[in-house]
């Protein structure tokens, strides 16, 4: 496989071993590995008690791997940092996925890129923006900068009471 680049999203909203959300992050950056750019971490304060802090980043790297080897080696660094199984949508240490690849798309059973969710997550859209504005998604057509406006748009939008 030559060399292409993935953008991978990373996000904590639980400490680990490396201390809080956003130390758990940049842990989880130094682990990659060929990163050639980086976002700031964003941490977003808890609002109350009982909601946790959230810290988000997103990277670009480059490597020879295949979707499904970054993939398995991804997990292998969830694993590490002490994510268990069975903690989808609840707390857990590090997330990382895959959100884009400079080869284009893949499909499989367990394995989607570019992720099917990034389009309308300001937590992914805005830290890529500054490291990746001008990323194409495949199946939209539409540039990284384009998606992140539309999602800040629509986070603008009035709401009726
Ligand atoms: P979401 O995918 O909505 O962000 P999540 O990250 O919390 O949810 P996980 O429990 O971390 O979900 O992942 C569930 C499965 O998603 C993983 O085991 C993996 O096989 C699969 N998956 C599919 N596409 C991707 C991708 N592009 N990046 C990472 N994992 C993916
Ligand atoms: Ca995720
Ligand atoms: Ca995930």
């Amino acid at each position: 496989m030559p060399t292409t680049s993935y953008a991978i999203a990373i996000g904590s909203n639980r400490r680990g071993r490396h201390g809080a959300p956003e130390r758990e992050v940049a842990a989880a950056i130094r682990a990659l590995g060929g990163v050639v750019a980086a976002s700031g971490i964003v941490a977003s304060a808890p609002l109350g008690p009982s909601i946790r802090r959230f810290a988000n980043a997103a990277v670009l790297i480059q490597t020879r791997e295949t979707p499904p080897e970054l993939l398995a080696r991804l997990k292998r660094i969830e694993r590490d940092f002490g994510r268990r199984r069975g903690q989808r949508w609840g707390a857990r240490v590090i997330d990382l996925d895959i959100v884009l690849w400079s080869a284009g798309s893949w499909a499989e059973d367990d394995l989607i890129v570019p992720h099917p969710a990034f389009r309308t997550r300001r937590f992914v859209l805005d830290p890529l923006l500054g490291i990746a504005a001008a990323w194409r998604d495949p199946l939209t057509n539409s540039t990284v900068r384009q998606l992140a406006h539309r999602a800040q748009a629509v986070d603008r939008r009035p709401r009726r009471p």
